[in-house]
């Protein structure tokens, strides 16, 4: 039976044992390991304080590992350096930060491509900047597998197109996008290129210079960090094009009744109290995740993720959406609606997720009302498979 080294390091799973309650909705957001927990209790138990504004010692300290992170955040992400990242409250705001800051370098008519497959939080940002400046939203179509349809991406990015947005990883299909391609196609026509990696970020492809997007969204929470947190990686030259969008305290240079005069990234865009706690948390949480070794990490998260493929491919009644290569499996089942199922699975302590997953358009085009999906984590492990599909089992049995 698979074995998972790093459960003992994430206390709530010993609590959702004592529940006999198992966690399978980990692309949603995922459960925290004890050195995340323990560096916001040394945070609040040794003194919080604002951050860039008292000149006080708890001040100087909060500022301190503050920035500590932000430093490990761009050594994580391979950044160039620490001001290429902004800390926003998630990787929905990191994308409606780019639609808002971004306005003004669109003319109507122009073009904004995005895929078939995206979150809301990365086709409704757009979607609306789109209407407010008369743009086209250009959808690029899927192949049967998931994966963008390269040839109709290469008739559709043209000199219109201003700004590629793609998502790394679909958090419906776990289809790795074919990024290099779509940024090359982009980039010929002098496009900017946005890339969602809220899902991407969780499982080992988080390094932006090897993907040479201009910006990379990602949110803490779905990588073992506090919830509350988004990062937003932007190159230098692509910060310097973005207007600013929030106000408020600390963003600003200097300020008088009718003129003021904005920082520039990444204090600029990080108008009033940041989440001082979040943000030294989530440099644990990555602290955390560097010190083990990926190569073992990959290995469990593919060998489950296989498990998980084979068992659901077992069942005739089981259709999965797409060919997922990573971390999670969306599927229908035959005769049964989604939310009868995952009520059954839910009542037998298996939690997973059914709907339609944020992207409701992807579901049109698929032509599927909904469906369940089993989301994998590293603390997951063989046992919690077992358990899933004896629900499976348990519950198919009463609804077909
Ligand atoms: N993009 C993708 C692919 C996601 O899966 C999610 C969350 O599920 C988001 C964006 C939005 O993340 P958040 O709700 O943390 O802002």
């Amino acid at each position: 039976m698979l074995h998972s080294p790093w459960r003992a390091d994430f206390p709530a799973l010993a609590a959702f044992d004592t529940e006999h309650q198992i966690y399978l909705d980990n692309a949603a957001t995922a459960q925290k390991p004890q050195a995340m927990l323990d560096a916001l209790a040394a945070y609040y138990h040794g003194g919080v304080a604002n951050v860039h504004r008292a000149g006080h010692g708890p001040a100087a300290r909060a500022t301190g590992a503050f920035e500590f992170s932000r430093v490990k955040v761009a050594r994580w992400l391979n950044a160039p350096g620490p001001a290429n990242i902004v800390f926003t409250p998630g990787a929905t705001s990191a994308l409606n930060l780019l639609a808002y800051g971004l306005e003004h370098e669109f003319k109507p008519g122009e073009q904004i491509v995005i895929s078939a497959l995206e979150h809301h939080a990365n086709l409704l940002p757009w979607q609306r900047l789109a209407e407010r400046r008369g743009l086209q939203l250009v959808v690029l179509p899927l192949l049967t597998n998931g994966v963008v349809d390269l040839d109709a991406a290469r008739l559709l990015i043209g000199p219109g197109t201003r700004l590629l947005a793609i998502s790394q990883l679909s958090n419906v299909l776990g289809v790795w996008q074919p990024l290099p391609e779509l940024l090359a196609m982009a980039r010929q026509h002098g496009a900017l290129t946005v890339v969602d990696g809220a899902q991407g970020a969780v499982h080992g492809r988080n390094d932006v210079q090897a993907i040479g997007c201009d910006f990379y969204a990602l949110s803490s929470h779905k990588v073992y960090g506090p919830d509350g947190v988004g990062v937003l990686y932007g190159k230098t030259d692509a910060w310097a094009r973005l207007r600013h969008w929030q106000f408020g305290g600390e963003m600003v240079r200097a300020a008088d009744y009718h003129t003021a005069d904005f920082h520039p990234a990444p204090l600029g865009f990080e108008a009033g109290t940041p989440p001082i706690a979040g943000v030294i948390g989530l440099g644990a949480s990555l602290d955390y995740l560097q010190s083990q070794d990926p190569n073992a990490l990959n290995t469990h998260e593919a060998t489950l993720h296989a498990a998980l493929l084979n068992g659901l491919a077992a069942r005739p009644t089981v259709r999965v959406l797409g060919q997922p290569q990573t971390a999670l499996a969306t599927f229908v089942v035959k005769g049964v609606h989604h939310a009868d199922l995952a009520t059954l699975l839910s009542e037998q302590g298996v939690a997973v997720r059914a709907g339609q997953h944020c992207a409701m358009p992807l579901f049109k085009h698929l032509g599927v009302a909904g469906a369940v999906r089993v989301s994998l984590a590293m603390y997951n492990d063989g046992a919690d498979l077992v358990r899933f599909f004896d629900a499976l089992d348990q519950s198919l049995a009463v609804l077909t």
